[in-house]
């Protein structure tokens, strides 16, 4: 399990869909109008029980390789006027976000989702963040969290537990996408939480438990 490093500032990760977002009906009504535009058959309702993965890892389901780059692109098109205004936090999200800042912490976002579209989806519901990073899944979300020091990441995803494990940075699982509790217990999660409105009393226990996060 990974320490806080004294005298360093608290940075703290989460994930953008599921995590702090609810994207699923925006996504599955940017999905049904590929599907519309294309004429091939998506099952969307599958598609948001399994959201994390980056875009072309699902694309690959429903298209022939040869045009799943064409699809993405014009899926992020379609995006920005269909899913961004869609999106609702996901409940104690901006608690969550403002437990982090009331420790004197950094917030950072590091998500599947291509970059630009996750910081409108930022702005439309109004989180603001120290930096995000976009387009990295699994191991190099390790990277990205690494690079930003975070010592904790939260994801809803198991891609997001072997992230944080790759930043050696606590992994705090919430059971608000497509995981339950065991489930991200048994992945290996440190900590496990129904959903963020548990983050603040956790976050506290956990600063109260280290020594001296914040510089
Ligand atoms: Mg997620």
């Amino acid at each position: 399990m990974a320490a806080l490093t004294p005298g360093a500032p608290l940075t703290v990760g989460f994930d953008l869909d599921m995590t702090l977002l609810d994207t699923r009906p925006g996504i599955k009504a940017t999905y049904d109008a590929i599907a519309a535009e294309t004429g091939v058959w998506i099952d969307s309702a599958l598609i948001v029980t399994r959201l994390g993965p980056p875009l072309e890892a699902e694309l690959v389901n429903w298209f022939p390789e040869e045009r799943v780059d064409e699809v993405a692109d014009r899926y992020r098109e379609l995006y920005v006027h269909i899913a961004v205004p869609a999106c609702v936090p996901l409940p104690g999200a901006r608690e969550a976000v403002a437990a982090v800042r009331g420790h004197g912490g950094r917030v950072v976002v590091v998500t599947g989702k291509h970059g630009p579209n996750a910081r409108l989806h930022l702005d439309h519901v109004g989180i603001a963040v120290d930096a995000l990073i976009g387009s990295v899944w699994a191991q190099q979300k390790g990277d990205a969290l690494r690079g930003e020091g975070a010592s904790v990441y939260v994801g809803d995803h198991l891609g997001d537990i072997t992230g944080a494990r790759a930043a050696d940075a606590l992994a705090v699982a919430v059971a608000t996408g497509p995981y339950g509790v065991r489930a991200l217990r048994e992945a290996g999660a440190d900590a496990v939480l129904p959903d963020l409105t548990a983050f603040p009393d956790w976050l506290a226990g956990h600063l109260a438990s280290a020594p001296s996060p914040v510089g």
